[in-house]
């Protein structure tokens, strides 16, 4: 009945109401701070400081990060919510804010108890930001086919490399790196080899080379690292030696409930714009929620809506109770919040006519936005692959890496 899972008790989802007082004090800042910006932040195409500022002076970027490390800690629900109010009103200020979780995971993770208090304590505060530099040109999805190298001088790492579509490289003090340590041993073993580092955007050979001008999320648009001959001292080794590639997928497995979070914002963004919408808007006059075809879509953008948020909730409790299973579920919410965000973000500007693809009302950006929830921390291709993978791992014991 409940296959893969042996009770129904599994689905459960555990708000309370904390979760709820959190969320009201988020939409409040949302509507109150950052809506107003939201034109400046489409125009210009980044998100003015003293924005980021008040987020800050809320707590905002130590959501996550535990009290001893001058956090404020909380879970993957709360930062779920967090990201979804966020989202609602500017997912671009969600993705500059919680970029740091790309970091900050690893480190909380594989971080020795030295880097924890060294890197984590200024990020919880504000006082400085970080990326995850990945992806190169010839590697995205393909993990284990990055180029970037890192060879070993004394008690030191040399790390050679480019990588591309870095979200908040040029605010980031603190990057996590991976490269290449070790050649593969064998062609079915070629995630091996591969290492995560911690490295100071400040330290000589880095640079923060072009932007990407990217068709959404307009107020954080990723830059390109270059790393030139940098020097990383041994200590900054972030996790086990080689086996970096696990470092990547874990934190992925986790981040990306962020982004289904951040999908459901934007469904919850433009459902409400298009029912409203459809109250005021008169046509052959009758309000346009009259007919069929509008209020047909309303109902179908609600449901699927709901239901995303639902997977994207659930996901976030069983990461919270530290389940294998969130693994499987976060893939699952990402794929259907992301695909739903683009579905009804197409429908909201369906049901506002010719003032749906208009700028100046502000729905079409969130279908530009939902595009890239639909590639980043992984795309839906690949989300799709880990559902299955984890499934035969739980059904049959059978685990598609090992083979
Ligand atoms: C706005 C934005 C921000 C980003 N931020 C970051 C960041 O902060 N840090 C970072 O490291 N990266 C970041 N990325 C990179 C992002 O994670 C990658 O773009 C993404 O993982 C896809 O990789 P790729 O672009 O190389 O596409 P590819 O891997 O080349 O994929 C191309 C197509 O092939 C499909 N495909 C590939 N392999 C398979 C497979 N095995 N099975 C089925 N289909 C497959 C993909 O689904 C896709 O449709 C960002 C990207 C964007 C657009």
């Amino acid at each position: 009945m409940v296959f893969p899972f042996s009770d129904v008790k599994d689905f459960n989802i555990q708000l309370t109401d904390e979760h709820e007082l959190f969320r009201k004090t988020i939409r409040q800042f949302a509507e109150n701070e950052i809506a107003p910006k939201v034109p400046e932040i489409e125009k210009t195409g980044e998100i003015p400081e003293e924005l980021i500022q008040k987020g800050i002076e809320l707590g905002l970027t130590g959501v996550g990060i535990p009290e001893e490390y001058d956090g404020q800690g909380g879970g993957a629900l709360l930062t779920a919510i967090l990201m979804e109010e966020l989202s609602r009103v500017c997912p671009a200020y969600g993705t500059a804010l919680m970029v740091n979780g790309l970091f900050t995971y690893p480190v909380l993770k594989y971080g020795t108890e030295e880097q924890k208090k060294k890197y984590l304590p200024p990020i919880a505060r504000g006082e400085a930001f970080s990326a995850h530099a990945n992806t190169e040109p010839a590697a995205g999805s393909d993990v284990a086919g990055i180029q970037a190298t890192a060879v070993k001088k004394g008690d030191k790492y040399i790390i050679n490399g480019r990588k591309i579509f870095i979200t908040g490289a040029d605010r980031a003090k603190y990057l996590v790196v991976s490269a290449r340590t070790n050649p593969p041993p064998d062609r079915r073993k070629r995630w091996w080899g591969i290492t995560f580092f911690i490295v100071e955007t400040d330290w000589p050979g880095v640079k923060i080379g072009s932007k990407f001008k990217v068709i959404g999320l307009r107020g954080e648009m990723p830059d390109e690292v270059i790393l030139e001959d940098v020097e990383v001292p041994e200590e900054n080794v972030l996790g086990p030696l080689d086996e970096g590639f696990k470092v990547a997928v874990d934190t992925y497995d986790h981040g990306r409930i962020g982004v289904a979070a951040q999908a459901v914002g934007i469904a919850q963004a433009v459902f409400e714009k298009a029912f409203n919408y459809s109250l005021q808007r008169t046509a052959f006059g009758r309000q346009i929620m009259a007919f069929q075809a509008v209020s047909f879509k309303l109902a179908d953008m609600i449901t699927q809506l709901e239901a995303a948020r639902l997977l994207t909730y659930w996901a976030a409790t069983l990461s919270d109770q530290e389940r294998d299973e969130a693994i499987f579920a976060a893939s699952m919410a990402k794929t259907f919040a992301t695909e739903i965000a683009e579905k009804v973000a197409l429908l909201g500007i369906k049901v506002h006519g010719g003032y749906g693809v208009d700028e100046e009302v502000g729905v079409e950006r969130f279908l530009r936005d939902s595009v890239i929830t639909t590639i980043y921390e992984g795309t839906n291709d690949i989300q799709r692959l880990t559902t299955i993978r984890m499934l035969l791992k739980k059904a049959l014991g059978i685990d598609v890496l090992s083979m």
